[in-house]
């Protein structure tokens, strides 16, 4: 896979570079130049191919120049012990659960591709690597469990002290082994700013192998494409009218990744951006006005983002054009509200939980289709076989217990993962917010 930055200035590089090197030295993001045309490969499966075997037919695709072809598949079949699972909800909507993986969230698609990945390469170039993020809580404990024990690699994460919820901090604490939790006298800003600060320190880089796992590294977001294939061939010879997929959004990367796989052929109708209040991209599509400002927060809180890192990659896939990104995609805003109320009444309606950021999905998903036919991508509007919607279901219910508890009166079993974890002694290291205490921490332990 060749790859060049969306500001156009940095050179081409390979996966495994920009995989290990996160953000593009331009200060752009790293964006596949080849669009390959893999509709026989998708028409090649049914519903009985396995996640697994899906991942690794498209990796080979665009990775057999430069891996290994034994090791691609040891590097898939490592980094994918769970799957993704459709829930067919009635004739019109399904919900594709994100949520079956080791921290019980979309995120670890991406997280355990990319550790596996890593761990391979150091392995066979028979180096070191010390992973540096900093998390508000989500990410951090998908990159927490993704790295666990990987050969290699340690994983310092600095989360901000008393600033993430009871059951994050256990998933970020309890791991030990490889994982370092940092607990930050800060904000979660602050934590962000030694992080960057750490990574323009040149001393700190001279003595140790620094890397990144945020969600802007192109091997946390080209897995994500992975399901929406999947997705595909468990519908494909059930449905008869489009198919639409509705995301719930944040930063836009499981979003871009679904529009990656539309780009190489998978037969998508349109897409539904559902944000939360943070709704800078439905306003963009809306009004042709692009601007980012301060979050806001609430209850979707992964979804509390006011400059979406990834439009620069949407912008670039649809050439910086605002029509072509609108016939493609369509926003949707849920406010929190909203949200409580299609818990309740999904609750009401199923017996079943659905976490807030699904919720905003679900409520998105369910107005396009109350609304007279659905605008497709091609200018047509659904008319005669109804369009079929993919809710993408990103977290774990029992991560948001109380709020699920709140809308419902009952409060949603933890899976057996999380319950565990809830028992086990926090380990973590109580740091202030100075990058030169962390800068010691990270020559002392690792140099
Ligand atoms: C991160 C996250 C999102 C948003 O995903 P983006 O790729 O940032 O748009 C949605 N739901 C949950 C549960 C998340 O953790």
């Amino acid at each position: 896979m060749r790859l060049h930055s969306t500001r156009h200035k940095a050179a081409e590089t390979t996966f495994t570079h920009a995989l290990f090197t996160g953000l593009a030295p331009d200060g752009g993001l790293y964006h596949p130049l080849e669009i390959p045309d893999l509709r026989s490969l998708f028409e090649s499966w049914d519903k009985t191919a396995s996640f697994c075997r899906i991942a690794e037919q498209v990796s080979h695709v665009f990775l057999d120049s430069e891996v290994d072809a034994e090791v691609l598949s040891r590097i898939i079949k490592r980094a994918f012990d769970f799957s993704p699972a459709l829930r067919r909800v009635d004739e019109r909507i399904s919900l594709l659960e994100l949520f079956h993986g080791p921290s019980f969230a979309f995120k670890d698609f991406g997280a355990c591709f990319l550790a596996s990945f890593m761990e391979e390469i150091l392995a066979e170039e028979n180096k070191h690597a010390v992973i540096l993020v900093a998390t508000s809580g989500d990410t951090g404990s998908a990159v927490a469990r993704a790295f666990f024990k990987k050969k290699n690699i340690d994983v310092v994460i600095l989360f901000p002290k008393g600033r993430v919820s009871y059951l994050q901090e256990k998933q970020l604490t309890t791991l030990g082994a490889n994982v370092h939790a940092l607990e930050v006298e800060g904000s979660f800003d602050d934590c962000q700013r030694m992080v960057k600060e750490s990574f323009g320190n040149s001393r700190l880089r001279a003595g140790i192998n620094l890397t990144s796992a945020n969600s802007i590294n192109i091997g946390r977001l080209f897995p994500q494409s992975f399901y929406y294939i999947y997705a595909y061939t468990r519908l494909r010879q059930e449905i008869e009218g489009d198919l639409l997929f509705c995301v719930p959004s944040g930063n836009f990367g499981n979003l871009t990744a679904g529009i990656y796989a539309w780009c190489w052929g998978l037969p998508v109708s349109r897409f539904i951006a559902a944000t939360n209040i943070n709704d800078v991209v439905p306003e963009y599509l809306e009004h042709n006005v692009f601007s980012p400002r301060a979050s806001m927060h609430t209850l979707s809180n992964a979804m509390d983002v006011g400059n979406p890192s990834n439009f620069e990659r949407m912008q670039e896939i649809f050439g910086h054009d605002h029509d072509a990104m609108v016939r493609m995609i369509h926003g949707e805003v849920v406010n929190d509200t909203q949200t409580m109320e299609q818990i309740t009444e999904f609750y009401k309606q199923h017996g079943l939980f659905i976490d807030p950021h699904t919720a905003v999905g679900y409520l998105a998903a369910r107005r396009v289709l109350a609304a007279d036919g659905v605008p497709l991508a091609d200018g047509r509007v659904s008319a005669g076989k109804p369009p079929h919607i993919v809710c993408l279901a990103t977290a774990h219910p029992a991560k948001f217990r109380e709020t699920l508890k709140q809308a419902t009166g009952h409060e949603p079993e933890l899976p057996e993962g999380l319950a565990q974890a809830m028992h086990l002694p926090k380990q973590s290291i109580e740091i202030k917010n100075d990058s030169r205490e962390l800068a010691e921490f990270l020559l002392q332990k690792f140099s």
